[in-house]
């Protein structure tokens, strides 16, 4: 058919009459118009389609963005994958007493206020005093996310300057964080040194000229390089910078607070070794909310918070009063592994993992009319943290006919109330034990039982 004539658009009262919505007329209205709006830039740049398809595909598309107005766009998820930290499930959850904080701080509260002598006081007072203590830093700054401490150091420390960085370190890290296009926005000059799997501090030595500004590691936190490979490391950048006399900053990503078998470096240990910066993100291994944390020499953080970028960055009253109720929870580190889900659920000991796995296939086998097992596996546990480790876990799994059905489950899944997010491996639902709480257990199967019946699936 040739160029479909514009006039012929259906008219906003004619799709009007079609839709039935709670939604107010006014919003209902708009949805319409920006749909037509939509399909007119298609048809304008070629699209063929004739009127009963034209006709047919604006009334799904509104009807599915009135259905999606109607309830909240973020949901809460069952997460059954086994990663603790997945990025695209808002990372870690939160504790109960950053929760409970953040309701009790949602109203007025003295967030820039002395309640002692009613003078001007800083929003980051409590939390910077508990970052001190607890890491042994001198001096604490806090902002929106661990990219934005980058970007706040490199703008004020090494704007029109170098900074030298390891190839094997200039990474990408959640797709959008990549160090060298960092670098440039904060205005700073990248030295790469070394080669890929491989760099010496002969390399760094080299490098080092009038213009450096700062020595930066960045912690791989989503990869590894295998083989034959080599880093220096944070202790002997150290002794490298000081002979220089430039600062080394350490970009630690995960936040670790306490010592995990296997895991990164902690940020007690990145202070320890001598850094004079050391970033992390709030949401990661620490296990509180979004943020980005900045530790270190004083002389080098306290210019930082005079930046209008830091100014641009800062944090607002609840997600400080969750980081500062985290940060709590790490004075006594046996509450923190109890009460920090990011923690505790890394810490889960394989025999309460099984436990827990065949408590669920037990359920799901009363109510499914799908074959029900439970496995053994390892498991890699930290999306964007801990890479390459690994840990044994429980697998409950559904055997479904073909491989497609297995994905149509998965499919069905996470597009079901609750959304459960599982995987699919050849004729098999996986569900991984370690991040599903066992309050959750009744919800999912409830969610299984209807996905099932969505996706058809039988059994071979
Ligand atoms: C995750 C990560 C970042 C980005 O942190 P956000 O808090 O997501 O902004 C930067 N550097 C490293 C090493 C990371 O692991």
């Amino acid at each position: 058919m040739a160029q479909f004539d514009l006039r012929g658009l259906p008219s906003v009262d004619r799709v009007l009459q079609q839709v039935a919505s709670e939604l107010p007329h006014w919003l209902v209205v708009q949805v319409i118009r920006r749909e037509i709006q939509t399909l007119r830039a298609a048809l304008q740049n070629g699209r063929q389609l004739d009127a009963e398809q034209l006709w047919e595909m604006l009334l799904a598309a509104v009807r599915g963005r009135l259905e999606s107005l109607l309830g909240p766009g973020l949901r809460e998820v069952i997460n059954a994958t086994g990663v603790v930290l997945h990025t695209n499930l808002g990372r870690a959850p939160l504790p109960a007493a950053a929760c409970k904080a953040m309701a009790e701080t949602a109203g007025y509260v003295n967030l820039e206020l002395d309640l002692a002598d009613g003078e001007r006081s800083s929003r980051l007072n409590h939390v910077r005093e508990l970052l001190c203590l607890l890491t042994g830093a001198e001096a604490a700054l806090v902002v929106n996310n661990n990219a934005a401490a980058v970007l706040l150091v490199l703008s004020v420390l090494a704007a029109g300057k170098e900074v030298i960085v390891s190839r094997g370190q200039l990474v990408e890290i959640g797709g959008s964080f990549r160090l060298p296009d960092i670098m440039r926005a904060g205005g700073a000059q990248l030295v790469e040194v070394g080669t890929t799997n491989h760099t010496r501090p002969s390399d760094y030595e080299m490098a080092i000229g009038a213009d450096t500004a700062l020595l930066l590691r960045v912690h791989p936190s989503n990869f590894t390089i295998t083989g034959y490979t080599g880093e220096v490391d944070l202790a002997t950048l150290v002794g490298i910078g000081r002979r220089h006399g430039i600062p080394v900053m350490e970009d630690l990503g995960s936040g670790l607070m306490v010592d995990f078998p296997g895991a990164d470096l902690t940020l007690p240990a990145a202070i320890a070794a001598g850094a004079a910066i050391v970033t992390a993100s709030g949401d990661k291994m620490l296990g509180g909310p979004q943020a980005g944390l900045l530790l270190g020499r004083a002389e080098l953080i306290e210019p930082l918070a005079k930046s209008p970028l830091f100014r641009a960055m800062r944090l607002d009253k609840t997600r400080l009063a969750a980081l500062e109720a985290t940060l709590r929870l790490y004075l006594e580190p046996e509450t923190a592994w109890r009460e920090i889900p990011a923690l505790s659920m890394l810490a889960r000991p394989p025999a309460e993992l099984a436990k827990q796995a065949r408590s669920l296939a037990r359920r799901l086998k009363r109510h499914l009319d799908v074959p029900v097992t439970v496995c053994a596996s390892r498991a890699p546990v930290g999306g964007g943290s801990l890479p390459g480790l690994e840990l044994p876990t429980s697998l409950v799994a559904l055997t479904v006919a073909t491989a497609g059905q297995a994905q149509a489950l998965v499919d069905a899944l996470r597009v079901g109330n609750p959304p459960v997010l599982a995987r699919a491996r050849g004729e098999q639902v996986l569900f991984d034990i370690r991040t599903v709480i066992s309050s959750q257990h009744t919800p999912l199967v409830a969610a299984c039982r209807a996905a099932l019946e969505v996706a058809q699936c039988d059994v071979s």
